[in-house]
């Protein structure tokens, strides 16, 4: 097929231009006098795109998944009892791994197309007098359904119930997309990887941990090695890493914060939200519907339903072979009820345009009855009125 495929799934993302010239470049000695140089930086610079000044950003050669490990198994002991809200695949899979590392896992289900439900933590944690619950683990942003939970909600429950559990948030999907502020929603862990909001590829779990989650490392029970914090920080202090890192990576992250920091992140998450509403009208427009429910709707990722006759898995068959993009399945409850645009990463208003079209074209060759060009038009009326340049 002559052209080049498209990716609108919400991630891997697509990766600028700079980025990927940037790792294009011969191997080096990571343990030279000159790495530092590299590497201190982009460990700074980390902590603009999690908001913290009074936190430690980190980089692990390793993705989201060893994210969650990182701040599990560095900060609490096996047995510990962690409160989590399941609404999707991620949320899920986080707590499978907080059950498999044998924490004691207080799991409340919400109903997926939702987020936390603060009302309903908040009085949990108020009952919970003898401060039992050792961690908060919150899915920011549930890419399985496109939805995005309050943090700073989280935090005002947390306080409301006086409650000193930690936080930890995964923003696999939303740091360095949707607006978020490590310090001031008082977050002890945050957790993301390469391929989604850096626009890399996958291969580094990025993290930033509070002084309060770093206070712990002593007293966590769990054993590691790979993914020892301390280990970690020994090294990085010196400005190196404990193994070799991929220094390739360590230069496309270099030129991720680089283009991040250029735009500014007030910047970065008004591109999203643009870019997510202009696919939110062509939703309406078809005459479909998010998976997410009102309020909860996400900037980084659209879960589109299907109707209940039809299969998302057809959609997104059409879509690649006829057409060559690439979107998001559904995962786990809401496979073949779903398909997934993303809105993350290196997009602008015409690659969201080929999504929207790429989409209508197979919704109709899956019988699906939407007027062809009606998503299309939504959407060209909207990034027409709110185009900055
Ligand atoms: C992608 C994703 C993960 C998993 O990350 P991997 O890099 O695949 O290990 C975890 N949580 C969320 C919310 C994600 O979107």
């Amino acid at each position: 097929m002559a052209g080049r495929n498209h990716l609108y799934i919400p991630g891997p993302t697509n990766s600028p231009h700079e980025v990927l010239s940037a790792m294009h470049l011969p191997m080096e000695d990571h343990r030279a006098p000159t790495f530092p140089l590299l590497l201190k930086p982009i460990l700074e610079d980390l902590k603009k795109v999690f908001r913290t000044e009074t936190g430690q950003a980190f980089v692990f050669p390793a993705t989201g998944t060893a994210g969650w490990e990182i701040a599990l198994t560095n900060t609490l002991s096996p047995g510990d009892k962690v409160l989590i809200y399941r609404f999707g695949q991620f949320s899920h899979l986080w707590m499978n791994m907080a059950q498999r590392l044998g924490l004691d896992v207080e799991m409340h289900e919400v109903q997926w197309g939702k987020g936390i439900p603060l009302d309903d933590m908040e009085a949990r944690l108020k009952e919970d007098t003898a401060h039992e619950i050792k961690a908060v683990l919150a899915t920011h942003n549930e890419t399985a359904t496109g939805v995005t939970s309050d943090i700073s909600g989280v935090r005002k429950a947390m306080d409301a119930a006086k409650h000193p559990a930690l936080l930890f948030v995964d923003g696999v999907s939303s740091i360095a997309s949707l607006d978020y502020r490590m310090d001031e929603w008082g977050i002890d862990a945050s957790i993301s990887g390469s391929q989604k909001g850096f626009m890399l590829p996958a291969g580094l779990a990025i993290l930033a941990f509070s002084q309060k989650a770093l206070a712990c490392l002593d007293s966590a029970k769990f054993p590691r090695c790979f993914l020892d914090l301390k280990d970690q920080m020994n090294s990085n202090k010196d400005g190196y890493t404990p193994y070799t890192p991929s220094t390739p990576m360590l230069h496309g992250l270099r030129a991720s914060l680089d283009i991040l920091l250029e735009e500014g992140m007030e910047n970065v998450y008004a591109r999203h939200h643009r870019l997510a509403e202009g696919t939110r009208r062509a939703v309406t427009a078809w005459g479909l519907k998010l998976c997410a429910q009102p309020g909860f709707e996400s900037d980084t990722v659209s879960a589109i339903v299907v109707p209940e006759d039809k299969d998302a898995r057809d959609v997104i068959a059409k879509a690649f072979n006829k057409y060559d993009i690439s979107l998001g399945g559904g995962l786990s409850e809401v496979m073949g009820k779903v398909f997934r645009i993303g809105h993350i990463g290196d997009m602008n208003d015409v690659s969201m345009l080929g999504a929207i079209a790429g989409v209508e074209m197979a919704l109709l060759d899956c019988g699906i009855d939407i007027v062809p060009g009606s998503g299309v038009a939504a959407a060209i009326e909207y990034y027409r009125a709110t185009v900055t340049a």
